[in-house]
């Protein structure tokens, strides 16, 4: 089965062609299963069994959302707005949440992330990274990477999320890196810790980063949220692909990042939803790092799926530009994940990409709060969402 998608406004390679997202215009694209097989001028198109119209559409990578906690019970709506009215964040609400989590059956567990996951779709994601860290015991950490990996392959291990409340610290990091990891491994992608002020610090973050490592996971790192901290220089030290929040750096960690291949991911729901002070962005991509944009969706500290919303957030209050927004929603999350076959367009790139209901990407900013997307390609198979133009004839407004 192939799909010829034409009548592009602009695309969005992120490959060869104008700019950083290597734009091209006047081309068409084919997709033959699940993978990208001919991309060129529309005029010399080769014939297709089925043919998306993009309306004068721009077309991107579908997004890649590099930061989730999609495996969670119930919601923390009151937290949020008691913190709208003065209270601080602290993430001592995790524990809200890890108690609701342990209570809830599989099936409830597995369908709330579910819609989360369709919920991304919706909105042009067609990558999502899953972690656990709301079990906080062998069986309910275990539990919920099983239910991550029904959902996506890229899968975290976040035991060290929080000590969960009863627990001595030093007992409980043996743990993770031990029986929790051993249990957990076999459905994980990658392992991931929380270290900030509350949470872990550099000795216990050190300890389970090197015990996952040994186990063949790749790292991630929750790192200076909160404070500075070690986080981001353990991240480089020990070759994490991603150092996550980067909120508070001091130059030496700048200048680390730089000279690295760890990506710093930038997840700006997380200070909308806290009214926390937002990662300068600009001073990272200055220096030459490379940066990515997620979602962190989590029902604590930003409960947003949306990653077109994040990116308004950071070309209005991070000062990137669209541009360098779109890239890093796209091929940036990609290179956290280590991934060459998503986040561009290009033949034999997997055929994840989404087409917008307007003619370029700078919509996506300019238009916050919009529904823009009018379809989505995950693996070739197209899912169809209405347009939003009404009959007129039928007179509506009158
Ligand atoms: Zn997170």
């Amino acid at each position: 089965m192939s799909i010829l998608i034409d009548n592009i406004g602009e695309l969005v390679t992120n490959d060869e062609g104008a700019g950083l997202l290597g734009l091209r215009r006047d081309v068409a694209v084919v997709v033959e299963g699940d993978r990208i097989a001919w991309i060129g001028p529309s005029a010399q198109a080769p014939a297709s069994d089925q043919r998306i119209d993009a309306g004068g559409g721009a077309v991107l990578p579908g997004f890649v959302d590099s930061h989730a906690h999609l495996v969670f019970a119930g919601d923390r709506a009151a937290e949020f707005g008691a913190r709208m009215a003065g209270e601080p964040y602290t993430g001592g609400g995790i524990r809200t949440t890890v108690a609701a989590t342990r209570a809830a059956s599989d099936d409830d567990l597995r369908r709330n992330a579910g819609r989360l996951v369709a919920e991304a779709r919706r909105q042009g994601t067609t990558t999502i990274e899953i972690k656990s860290g709301y079990g906080l015991n062998v069986e309910d950490e275990a539990r919920s990477l099983r239910i991550a990996r029904e959902l996506s392959d890229e899968t975290t291990f976040l035991g060290a999320h929080v000590v969960p409340a009863g627990s001595d610290p030093g007992e409980y990091v043996d743990l993770v890196r031990g029986s929790m990891l051993a249990a957990c491994a076999p459905y994980a992608k990658w392992v991931d810790v929380f270290c900030d002020r509350g949470a872990f610090d550099e000795e216990q973050t050190r300890a389970i980063l090197t015990a996952g490592k040994q186990r063949g996971l790749g790292l991630r790192v929750h790192a200076n949220q909160l404070t500075e901290g070690p986080g981001v220089r353990l991240a480089v030290e020990l070759g994490a692909a991603s150092a996550d929040h980067c909120t508070h750096l001091s130059s030496a960690d700048v200048d680390a990042l730089a000279g690295s291949a760890t990506v710093a991911t930038l997840l700006p729901g997380a200070e909308f939803s806290t009214r926390s002070p937002y990662p300068d962005a600009r001073r990272l991509i200055d220096t030459g790092v490379t940066v990515a944009l997620a979602t962190d969706c989590n029902p604590g500290s930003s409960y947003t799926s949306s990653m077109p919303f994040c990116i308004a957030l950071a070309v209005r209050d991070m000062r990137m530009t669209p541009a360098e927004a779109v890239h890093a929603a796209t091929a940036g999350g990609a290179k956290t994940l280590r991934r060459d076959d998503i986040g561009r367009l290009r033949p034999g790139a997997r055929a994840d990409l989404t087409v917008l209901d307007a003619p370029s990407h700078l919509h996506l900013a300019y238009r916050p709060g919009v529904p823009l997307i009018r379809q989505v390609l995950h693996n070739g198979i197209p899912s169809n969402y209405p347009a939003a133009a009404p009959d007129t004839t039928k007179g509506l407004l009158s």
